[in-house]
């Protein structure tokens, strides 16, 4: 995703506090660092943002390109829907129609659902990354969403999947 996707309607958030934003398990809570107005530090990763030039820290800066990539990826869908489109060129990753272009589903191949009530400092982003999504026409997304509905009754029960330590992000601990 390119860094000019990111304009003013992306901050629109910027300066609310935490427990005044929206969250649910398809938006997860943002990184604490996201409600902070440090400079020179990044929203997303709370990493420092170093001028490639001077070796310096950049004061004018307060993300990294990189995290503004993974946070479009999170919390805005119409973002992600457009890379994915490009990125699978608008096949189904089910049948492999090709789809038409307003007609088919943004699907989590590991679905969202398994992230609800999981912990803030447990939340695995990945899930919300390109590697977990692709394309689905409707008859494929309607197929895999009733296959769902099973595991997802399973899951309530407690039969919970195993989310590799790797892939949580470091800084919620
Ligand atoms: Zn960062
Ligand atoms: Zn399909």
């Amino acid at each position: 995703m390119p860094y000019r996707t990111w304009t003013s309607k992306h901050k629109q958030t910027f300066g609310i506090k935490p427990e005044e934003d929206k969250r649910d398990h398809r938006t997860p809570p943002k990184p604490k660092a996201y409600y902070t107005q440090t400079k020179g530090m990044c929203r997303w990763c709370a990493k420092i943002i170093i001028n490639p030039k001077t070796e310096e820290i950049n004061m004018r800066k307060s993300w990294h390109s990189k995290c503004v990539e993974e946070y479009l990826f999170v919390y805005h869908q119409g973002e992600a829907r457009k890379h994915i489109w490009e990125r699978d060129a608008g096949y189904c990753a089910g049948c492999g129609c090709k789809c038409k272009k307003r007609r088919w589903h943004l699907d989590h191949i590991n679905p969202l659902y398994e992230q609800k009530d999981v912990k803030d400092e447990d939340i695995d982003y990945s899930y919300w990354m390109p590697d977990n999504l692709q394309i689905l026409c409707i008859d494929c997304h309607k197929e895999k969403t009733s296959k769902e509905a099973t595991s997802r009754a399973e899951f309530r029960k407690g039969v919970r999947k195993k989310i590799s330590p790797q892939s949580k992000r470091k800084y919620l601990r």
